[in-house]
């Protein structure tokens, strides 16, 4: 097996055992599912989808959070933790924002405030359905003890899933291996007995 047949079978296993819609965060509209992301950073999408519900409400687009308080949004955001960045960051990219659209190409997406490319290829592929790759720190371990990477620099990673597997999986695939990094390939401990993908894994009970 090729290194494209390789990760091609790992996605199809992965694609198979996991849920059909995966969704960690609610807010669909381009803007503010964009703001949740960036609130995402070290925290569950839990609080965040229980803090936007307040957030949103009061500030539902991009004019409205420029013009906020940064006090009143550290306020609203507090439960997010690093909250006085994160108000700072998410009030300037509203500024930026301004009467356009979020845009879905990459280049122009990183240049926003408190925008990497982690958050920028969440947007590309959940909102727009385009080819992303999301490499957090779930996906980086997965994929190196899969051995589809030898690499820890994500965007060198992101950048070799891209070359290997089709653009309309890049997505599905990050997210599902994400799912199977919190599930299965736990970062201590690696659930290697249950695991679905153990007869193809080079790394199985290492
Ligand atoms: S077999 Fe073990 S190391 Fe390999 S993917 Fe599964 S849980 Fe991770």
């Amino acid at each position: 097996m090729n290194e494209k047949e390789y990760i091609l079978k790992i996605y199809q296993l992965l694609d198979e055992q996991s849920e059909k819609e995966i969704i960690f965060l609610e807010n669909r509209d381009p803007f503010q599912f964009l703001i949740s992301v960036i609130l995402s950073a070290q925290t569950t999408d839990r609080i965040v989808n229980i803090v936007t519900k307040d957030l949103f409400l009061k500030y539902p687009n991009a004019k409205t959070l420029a013009k906020a308080k940064v006090e009143d949004v550290e306020q609203i955001i507090k439960p997010t933790g690093f909250y006085k960045v994160k108000a700072k960051n998410i009030i300037n990219c509203s500024k930026a924002l301004i009467d356009k659209s979020v845009s879905e190409e990459i280049d122009e997406l990183i240049k926003l405030p408190g925008v990497g490319r982690k958050t920028a290829n969440c947007v590309i592929g959940d909102i727009y359905n385009k080819g992303a790759v999301i490499v957090d720190t779930h996906v980086k371990r997965v994929l190196n003890r899969l051995k589809i990477v030898n690499e820890k620099d994500p965007t060198k990673i992101e950048m070799k899933v891209k070359s290997l597997l089709e653009d309309k999986y890049l997505y599905r695939f990050s997210m599902t291996v994400n799912l199977h990094g919190r599930r299965y390939c736990h970062a201590r401990k690696p659930n290697c007995k249950d695991c679905y993908l153990k007869e193809l894994c080079p790394s199985k009970d290492e």
